[in-house]
């Protein structure tokens, strides 16, 4: 393939370009702000989990004590129908009233027993609401750094995508101006060479590969017309003479 020495060079800028668009795109993927939501989101999950088991212990209690109130209130409501029954004096025979009496005390020392109950739930109800309230003042501490860090990543992608358009406009000038030919191989070996199509040979050294030229190879070169598309042997990039080169 031919192309002018001057067009041949172009290309390097266009390689440039296309670089530092493959940079930026980078960029874009790996804001550190990604990872950061990513561990927040994380968070709000295993936090949102918490507080579903803690609503389960709430609702849990709530039956244990409207349970053990209404027993309570059972218990009370006999000891008080017995002891009518003992105020009122119908109960004749001894063996009924000392049974009766014996009734109560066992009813009032049950009573105790459930009140007892009672409160314990009361106890563990604090104790899981005080968790709730917690894992709620955790949440939105999590959620403003969710907001805060996403804010971020917005501003930083706005600034990228700024710049990606500026060398989207300069690309777009730049390979107006190379020969349709020369940018077909080249955007063919870029896609197919890591992002790198087209590099300097450089003080003898090819920059798409970094590797030095044999004496041989150079000598060859030296002897390519200006005008000849040179390839590395090496990566089989085109290789472009300048004035840097070494030759
Ligand atoms: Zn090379």
């Amino acid at each position: 393939m031919k192309a002018e020495p001057a067009d041949q060079v172009r290309l390097l800028d266009l390689q440039e370009i296309d670089s530092r668009l493959a940079q930026l795109a980078h960029r874009v993927r790996t804001l550190p702000e990604i990872a950061e939501i990513q561990r927040l989101d994380s968070r709000i999950t295993e936090l949102r989990d918490r507080k579903a088991v803690v609503a389960t212990t709430l609702s849990d209690l709530d039956r244990e004590q409207r349970k053990a109130e209404s027993d309570v209130e059972q218990v009370r409501a006999r000891a008080e129908r017995d002891t009518k029954r003992l105020d009122s004096g119908q109960v004749g025979s001894p063996k009924d009233l000392e049974h009766l009496q014996a009734e109560i005390v066992s009813l009032q020392r049950r009573q105790g027993e459930l009140e007892d109950i009672v409160l314990g739930v009361m106890e563990r109800r604090e104790a899981a609401e005080a968790e709730d309230a917690e894992l709620d003042k955790e949440l939105a501490a999590a959620q403003a750094e969710r907001e805060a860090a996403e804010d971020r990543r917005s501003s930083a992608v706005l600034e990228i995508e700024a710049d990606r358009d500026n060398e989207a406009t300069r690309r777009e000038r730049v390979a107006a101006e190379i020969p349709g030919d020369l940018l077909t191989l080249y955007t063919k070996l870029r896609d197919q060479y890591q992002g790198v199509g087209a590099a300097a040979l450089r003080y003898g050294r090819c920059e798409g590969c970094k590797l030095a030229l044999s004496t041989a190879e150079l000598g060859q070169i030296r002897q390519s017309p200006p005008d000849e598309v040179l390839r590395c042997e090496e990566c089989r990039r085109i290789l472009i003479r300048t004035e840097e080169s070494g030759l």
